[in-house]
């Protein structure tokens, strides 16, 4: 598709400018609710992408040693910017990516929550010393930048994923390419504008649009030192691949299928209130939805209360007030989630509410799926094993927590599970036997705020270290171990010492 002048086309940012790309490749960014062209993005050329790290590698000689305060301050001005233009972000986030006002200013707040974070950097890049490891010698650590960071982020957080990036990654000294989901790039390069508008130095912070090709390029680039991703476990799994094979560090957040336990002693309206917000908020398109709830023993009996309280939920626009659940992301998501509510029904899982085709006045053309449950859900079943990525919510029974627990644990995925009840037994049994990443006792999307890090695990991430957090300024910095010891003007010279000792 080439451009034409009846939208907007989204710029690069590209050594401090925002550049209008010269490639002949367009896409159109649509709003999920109307099928309105908001505007048309680029897959930038190669020329324009290399141009881009080039750019950061040369900022990086000065941002390096830019000092730690003034770093700081930068994001402490951000912090600002973001709160002043929440409403205008939220609109603009609505309107290409489907969900609610109030969650896409959740999503935005969710990335300020890091913005403050990466203020606060100089107490968080520290080195450690330990004074005398041997005579006269002295060992310390220097937590240095690593030069040139890349990202890569998914479209149903387009802007808390980008801030759980480049803010840590430019606050610990390094420049940064940002590559946004090319489906719904521009609360991102309204959040990278008012990033520059902040303070940060041309060249510090990059963002070129694309796809498949945009994305291998980062992976190969040899001036690009670290590579996060978050998205899909198929294309995760390629990044990751692809950058450590080029010498990279990487970190990729993935696919998820997040579980939820229920024991009778839950206080209940709670918990039917969280399973519902968790797993149908955003359309079900959150990598920490909850999209299986294992019903133990008498909980079982709550399943009718469930779906009539799910009927309860108002699909709309984003954008109109009142909405529970807005339009999934695209035609193709939608016809991707409504294939696989068909093949639950084909392979045999009981349908008891079905959101299919629902009736939205004023938004006839939206991608809309409304709330839909199955029951008698089976491991074997494509809708267990598949993450829908839709409000799709699979119910499964247990007869005893040990039983769900192993239920959870044969699941390859480890992003995020909850646990409600009422017992603090039981709760310290699921937090020390369940085999996931990060833990909700009646808490149903537990995400971690930055303080800590976001730790999905086992198929849900590839690396180490997760993003945000204590474990990101590793991610992003080089430890270097200094050992040192300073002669005095008159020591004598001692016996040579050819041992491995220190002495
Ligand atoms: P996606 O994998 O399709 O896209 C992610 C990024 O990869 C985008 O920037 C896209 O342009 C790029 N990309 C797409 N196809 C590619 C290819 N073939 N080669 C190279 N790059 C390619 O993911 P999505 O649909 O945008 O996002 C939804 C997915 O993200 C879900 O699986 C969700 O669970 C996951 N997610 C995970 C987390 C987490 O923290 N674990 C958070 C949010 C989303």
């Amino acid at each position: 598709m080439t451009a034409h002048s009846s939208v907007p086309n989204v710029k690069l940012l590209i050594d401090g400018e925002l550049v209008e790309s010269k490639t002949t490749q367009w896409r159109d960014v649509v709003n999920p609710a109307t099928q309105q062209v908001l505007a048309r993005v680029p897959f930038a050329t190669a020329e324009e992408m290399n141009a881009a790290v080039a750019s950061a590698a040369e900022a990086f000689k000065t941002w390096r040693k830019t000092p730690i305060g003034a770093r700081a301050r930068i994001f402490l001005k951000y912090q600002q910017l973001i709160r002043e233009n929440m409403k205008e972000l939220a609109a603009l986030l609505t309107a290409e990516q489907g969900k609610t006002l109030p969650d896409a200013e959740g999503d935005i707040f969710r990335g300020l929550e890091v913005v403050e974070h990466a203020a606060n950097i100089g107490n968080l890049q520290m080195g450690e010393l330990a004074n005398n490891v041997a005579g006269g010698v002295d060992t310390y650590t220097l937590h240095q930048p690593l030069g040139v960071c890349a990202g890569i982020t998914p479209f149903n957080f387009p802007a808390m994923i980008p801030l759980w990036m480049f803010p840590m990654a430019i606050a610990t000294g390094n420049t940064f390419v940002l590559k946004p989901s090319e489906q719904d790039p521009l609360v991102t390069m309204r959040l990278a504008e008012l990033a520059m508008q902040a303070g940060v130095p041309k060249g510090v912070l990059n963002v070129i649009h694309g796809g498949a090709e945009a994305v291998n390029l980062l992976c190969d680039h040899p001036d690009i030192k670290a590579v996060s991703f978050v998205g899909s476990t198929k294309v995760g799994t390629h990044v990751y691949n692809r950058a450590t094979a080029n010498g990279k560090r990487a970190q990729c957040m993935m696919g998820a299928k997040n579980h939820a336990i229920v024991l009778p002693d839950a206080n209940r309206q709670q918990t039917l209130n969280n399973l519902l917000g968790a797993a149908f908020g955003a359309a079900g398109q959150r990598c920490m939805a909850l999209s299986v709830v294992i019903l133990v023993g008498e909980a079982q009996q709550w399943l009718p209360e469930l779906i009539e309280k799910t009927r309860t939920l108002k699909i709309n626009a984003g954008a109109e007030p009142g909405t529970d659940i807005g339009p999934v992301v695209s035609c193709a998501a939608l016809d991707r989630v409504s294939g696989l509510i068909a093949r639950g029904v084909e392979e045999g899982a009981e349908l008891l509410l079905d959101g299919r085709n629902p009736q939205v006045p004023g938004y006839q053309d939206g991608n809309f799926v409304g709330p839909t449950i199955f029951a008698g859900v089976t491991p074997t079943m494509s809708i267990y094993r598949e993450e829908i990525f839709g409000p799709v919510l699979c119910v499964m029974p247990a007869k005893t927590l040990d039983e769900a627990i192993a239920l959870i644990n044969a699941n390859p995925n480890g992003n995020g599970t909850a646990l409600f009840t009422r017992s603090g037994a039981a709760a310290r049994r699921f937090q020390e036997d369940i085999d996931v990443g990060q833990v909700g006792i009646n808490v149903p999307i537990p995400v971690p705020v930055p303080l800590f890090s976001f730790t999905g695990s086992r198929a849900s991430k590839l690396g180490d270290l997760g993003p945000y957090g204590k474990q990101v300024v590793q991610f992003y910095t080089q430890t270097k171990t200094v050992t040192q010891r300073w002669f005095d003007e008159d020591e004598a010279g001692g016996p040579v010492n050819t041992t491995i000792t220190l002495k």
